[in-house]
């Protein structure tokens, strides 16, 4: 099953992805995680990407079509995936539907002022990345992580005044994509606003109907 992942950030996208893949046996590849990880190895895209993204700018299409091209194109990715943060772009979604066909996109929907409120409270283990929100997912102990007991840090594009400029490309540049996969007939939006476990079973209750 191959899958695409729409949504603001905030949206609760990694949530539903971890809980679908464990399902249905497939991969996440989330295109932000993969970008931030090039930043905190400092490599060549790393270094090139990291003011634009820290400022809340979406990376080149070009680069990140070819990161996922390359991702898709694994064998072990051969019982599907969830692709999470990617197409964020009209360009991005018709080049990606040249080299691959997906089952759905799910589109989590969620109200941007539910979305500052989540992000710029929302806190990430500087080493294993692990989420958490000040008020509705704490850490036991205040800025440390439960897992490693490493720092938790507000990520840079978490702070308000990226969090609204985030929202602002997303409806520039992300609502022709829904609207993509709306007339392609490929697209099942469910509201991201309730409980986490409410807005999975909605989507399993849509996979279910495709396997
Ligand atoms: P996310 O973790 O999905 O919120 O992504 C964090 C950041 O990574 C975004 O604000 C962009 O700067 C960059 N990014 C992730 N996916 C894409 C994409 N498909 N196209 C362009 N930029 C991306």
């Amino acid at each position: 099953m191959k899958l695409v992942l729409l949504g603001v950030s905030g949206a609760g996208k990694g949530t539903q992805a971890k809980n679908i893949i464990k399902r249905y046996n497939l991969e996440h590849i989330s295109t932000g995680a993969i970008l931030r990880e090039h930043i905190r190895q400092k490599t060549p895209i790393g270094l090139k990407i990291r003011d634009g993204m820290d400022a809340g700018q979406l990376v080149d299409d070009d680069l990140i079509i070819s990161i996922v091209k390359e991702i898709v194109a694994q064998p072990e990715l051969k019982n599907g995936y969830i692709l999470d943060g990617f197409p964020r772009t009209l360009e991005q979604a018709q080049e990606f539907n040249n080299f691959e066909r997906i089952d759905l996109a799910v589109y989590v929907k969620v109200d941007d002022k539910i979305v500052i409120d989540r992000l710029t409270g929302r806190l990430e283990c500087d080493t294993c990345a692990q989420m958490y929100h000040v008020k509705s997912f704490p850490p036991k102990v205040e800025g440390v992580c439960d897992h490693c007991g490493h720092k938790l840090v507000q990520r840079e594009d978490d702070k308000a005044e990226t969090v609204k400029e985030r929202l602002r490309i997303f409806h520039e540049l992300t609502d022709p994509v829904i609207d993509y996969y709306k007339q392609l007939g490929t697209l099942f939006t469910v509201s991201g606003e309730g409980d986490a476990d409410i807005v999975t079973s909605a989507i399993i209750e849509q996979l279910d109907s495709l396997v």
